[in-house]
């Protein structure tokens, strides 16, 4: 599986350089922001990154994994009582921070600043940011920073299908990160 990591961290670092290049070029930055996008709900779509998130938190101790899973579990149970755009805190968020920072699926990494992306009918997607992007960045008249998402779709989807492939994996992917960390942890604790 190793090499499959090793994909996904090069694939990670690319977006994380262009996104802090981004940050720089707007002078923009996440600090105390009140409106904490880790309580949106987002989804993600890869086994690699389920693979990804798995092995940081496999080197957690015992009782931290079940304190997660218990979080996680209660996440789920909100996401599927209440509207799609309930707010409710990601399970991996300790007192603001991320405590899976480097494990941290792309949506995590990418979200916030404007994009593009071509998109499968050939057209292009145009973001604006985050809330707070809008509210802050907007009407200052910045010029756009170039922050083409499609290669880093492009390559994650080609190794979703390698591994997929090397797995014998079927069937669509759709998880948020709570019930990413329930798949992941459930098994493991209940041993
Ligand atoms: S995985 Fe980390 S960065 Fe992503 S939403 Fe959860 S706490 Fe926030």
């Amino acid at each position: 599986m190793d090499k499959y990591l090793t994909r996904l961290t090069d694939i990670y670092k690319a977006i994380d350089n262009l996104y802090y290049a981004a940050i720089k070029h707007y002078n923009f930055s996440c600090e105390g922001c009140e409106d904490n996008c880790c309580a949106t709900k987002f989804y993600h779509h890869t086994n690699i990154e389920e693979l990804y998130l798995s092995d940081g938190l496999k080197r957690l101790d015992k009782d931290k994994k079940k304190e997660i899973l218990v979080r996680a579990e209660e996440v789920v149970k909100i996401h599927n009582s209440f509207p799609e755009d309930v707010r409710v805190m990601c399970p991996l968020n300790e007192n603001g921070l991320c405590i899976m920072y480097e494990h941290r699926p792309m949506i995590c990494r990418i979200h916030g600043v404007p994009y593009q992306m071509l998109t499968k009918n050939m057209s292009i997607e145009f973001g604006t940011g985050c809330h707070r992007f809008i509210n802050e960045k907007l009407n200052e008249n910045i010029q756009y920073f170039m922050f083409n998402r499609t290669v880093f779709y492009v390559e994650m989807a080609k190794a979703e299908k390698e591994l997929r492939d090397a797995l014998n994996l079927a069937g669509d992917y759709k998880k948020t990160t709570a019930e990413m960390v329930v798949s992941i942890l459930k098994p493991a604790t209940n041993k």
